[in-house]
């Protein structure tokens, strides 16, 4: 039979908590968006692989896919299912808490999407608060303690499903792709993050950071790109560059993150790294 522990062993169980793991206080959850109004920078490869990082680094994580392509949602391995996704959350039918499912990997949940989210954006432009649909949805389960970081993947446009992630989120990660026109995407985001601020929308969103994806050290171009943008952003730049592999290109068609499908690799080593910078920049 287990030996009961001694009232003094009870009190130092109660009072240590594990490594990574903290005690659930009911703080509430960082909302963050991964956006950029450009297609296929690696919106989608960071929000699952940095997800997929925060949650083995010990953190509860939520995912949620809110872009219709649903590649979130395929790259943890689930199906795109008709009636799983946010969609009668944001009408206001239903709880967004009844779309949480649990991923293979601990810690890490998701909230799927489906391609029938492309129809809400009408519907959700005749709606009152149509910018806060997503906010109001994700309250109480950012705010219950049940996650630590809540994360938004978003699709590649600034339509009425992105300005609601802008609208319910703490702040925003821009993956910008080492590329000639990488700085296009952004100077529209910034102009878009300063009307939700200056017209109340979401007056505490800001720039976490802004992130270099798909990074080949070999191409001048790359090193050129990286620089200038260094050069505009500072700081503001994440210092962990993704690395251009076929590695992260192969993951999703397993429908796993990089970590779980060849964690020695380079590109998870980069997306654990950035996991310890956002962790650090939230101050979790
Ligand atoms: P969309 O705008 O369509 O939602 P996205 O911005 O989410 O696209 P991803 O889907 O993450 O971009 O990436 C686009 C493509 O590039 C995918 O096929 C992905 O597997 C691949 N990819 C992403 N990051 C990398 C990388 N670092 N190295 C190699 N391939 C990558
Ligand atoms: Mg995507």
């Amino acid at each position: 039979m287990a030996k009961r522990p001694t009232r003094r062993a009870r009190a130092v169980c109660f009072l240590a908590p594990c490594a990574g793991l903290p005690l659930n206080r009911r703080v509430p959850a960082k909302v963050i968006v991964v956006a950029n109004q450009k297609g296929g920078v690696g919106k989608t490869t960071t929000a699952v692989n940095l997800a997929a990082c925060l949650a083995w680094a010990g953190r509860r994580v939520l995912l949620v896919d809110v872009d219709p392509q649903a590649n979130a949602t395929s790259g943890v391995g689930f199906e795109k299912l008709p009636g799983a996704s946010a969609y009668d959350a944001l009408l206001g039918q239903g709880a967004l808490a009844e779309k949480i499912q649990n991923t293979a990997w601990e810690r890490l949940e998701l909230v799927p999407s489906e391609p029938d989210l492309c129809s809400i954006e009408v519907e959700l432009s005749r709606m009152e608060n149509h910018l806060q649909r997503l906010r109001l949805a994700l309250g109480p389960v950012a705010s219950n303690g049940r996650f630590e970081v809540v994360l938004v993947d978003c699709p590649p446009s600034l339509g009425m499903l992105t300005l609601n992630a802008f609208a319910a989120a703490d702040s925003l990660i821009v993956p910008l792709q080492c590329e000639y026109y990488a700085l296009e995407g952004i100077s529209m985001i910034n102009r878009v993050l300063t009307q939700l601020r200056d017209s109340g929308v979401n007056p505490k969103l800001e720039l976490l950071g802004v992130l270099m994806t798909m990074y080949d050290a070999r191409t001048r171009l790359a090193r050129q790109v990286v620089d200038e943008v260094r050069q505009h952003f500072g700081e503001l730049v994440f210092e962990t560059l993704i690395p251009r592999t076929t590695r992260l290109a192969e993951a999703p068609s397993f429908g796993k993150p990089i970590i779980a499908y060849d964690k020695y690799s380079a590109a998870a080593a980069a997306y654990e790294l950035l996991a310890q910078e956002v962790a650090a920049r939230l101050k979790l």
